[in-house]
């Protein structure tokens, strides 16, 4: 390690409060006159995931997911980051490419600036969050290596208030629920996925086989709010503790009427996807599910977390059928929230890299720098 490095790491060390204010500031601010020649290098590949289970929600059944895989690299330096792409939220191989292909780089003196970057990059389109998340998630990767720090840290958070994460039971026949409930039994807590017509056989298979907390998402499934209010009650009597998105995104009346009644916090996911939504979605619901393929990666995940707090609402990390990159990534934000559900690396058969650990049901952070992970 040179010796600009190294007085530079004593530094950030005494700037640690104001990293915790505003990290990404202090980090453009402080730039290590080291870093400030060399030139990012970005690239990406396609790669597509397949999971173990059919797996089925509300709306469809699938069997693999899309992902793009991307790498930037920085005085041989490489920062690692996914963009998974559930084809029902309308990205695509073809959409990341495309957008991807206008990523450039080369063109910023240092990595040390993501706001700067991180603000270009979501504005080179509207939409394409996962894409953008990938460029995130890999800037946010090679920023933590090249400051040696894992981002929980560079964040301020204790990893050892990491909270236990779910494991999700998708929609089937009660004889296939019962099997991946035996496979779960590693996990504490597990969500069970709700929005067909056997809601309660659903939940009722569940509990004939573990008496663990469950949490459930109906995936906007339900069409009638005084069904949702008698299933929330039914819910709660069965040791469920949030619903998730219980009827269509749009129905902010109908989701605020059912918050004020409902015996469990009522969560926004389909309805939260950008930082902006939030006003609104704090006077309809209890909570809200940040997942960084919504939020167009970690920077303003870290935001929407910090202010859902600050406006006294429940927060649930979650993920999407991806590779242990993304969500070893979202690990980072998992011990300021109330619940996490990352098990998106869990549920699938070709997994590239090895992170973010459950153990005893608990998630464990990465302590290596930057997201964590290394190819496996
Ligand atoms: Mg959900």
């Amino acid at each position: 390690m040179n010796t600009l490095r190294r007085d530079f790491l004593k530094t950030s060390a005494a700037a640690g409060a104001a990293l915790i204010a505003n990290p990404y500031e202090a980090l453009a601010k402080n730039i290590p006159p080291d870093y400030r020649g060399g030139q990012m290098k970005f690239s990406f590949r396609p790669f597509t995931i397949e999971m173990k289970h059919v797996f089925t929600v509300a709306e469809m059944s699938r069997s693999t997911t899309p992902v793009v895989l991307t790498e930037i690299e920085y005085n041989g330096t490489v920062g690692y980051g996914e963009a998974s792409m559930p084809p029902y939220l309308g990205e695509s191989h073809d959409s990341a490419t495309k957008f991807l292909s206008q990523v450039d780089l080369g063109k910023y003196e240092s990595p040390f600036a993501l706001e700067k970057i991180l603000t270009d990059i979501d504005a080179i389109a509207p939409a394409n969050p996962a894409a953008k998340a990938s460029v995130d998630i890999a800037l946010h990767d090679l920023v933590g290596k090249l400051l040696n720090q894992p981002w929980f840290r560079l964040w301020g958070f204790d990893k050892e208030k990491a909270p236990m994460t779910s494991f999700t039971i998708g929609i089937d026949k009660a004889d296939v629920v019962r099997q991946k409930v035996k496979e779960a039994a590693a996990y504490k807590i597990l969500k069970v996925k709700l929005g067909k017509d056997n809601d309660k056989e659903m939940i009722e298979t569940v509990r004939s086989l573990t008496d663990v907390p469950l949490t459930a998402d109906a995936n906007q499934g339900w069409k009638d709010r005084n069904y949702a209010l008698e299933m929330t009650h039914y819910l709660k009597e069965q040791g469920v503790k949030f619903i998730e998105q219980p009827m269509a995104k749009d129905r902010y009346d109908d989701h605020a009427w059912l918050t004020e009644r409902s015996p469990i916090p009522v969560l926004a996911d389909e309805s939260f996807q950008r930082i902006g939504d939030l006003k609104r979605i704090s006077t309809c619901y209890s909570g809200v599910v940040i997942k960084l393929m919504k939020s167009t990666g970690m920077r303003e995940a870290h935001k929407m977390l910090v202010l859902a707090k600050s406006l006294g609402m429940k927060v649930l990390i979650g993920c999407m059928t991806e590779t242990s990159c993304a969500v070893s990534a979202a690990s980072h934000l998992s011990p300021m929230v109330d619940w996490a559900d990352l098990d998106g690396n869990l549920l699938i058969k070709n997994d590239v890299f090895d992170g973010m650990r459950v153990v005893d049901g608990r998630c464990v952070i990465p302590d290596r720098p930057g997201i964590g992970v290394v190819k496996a």
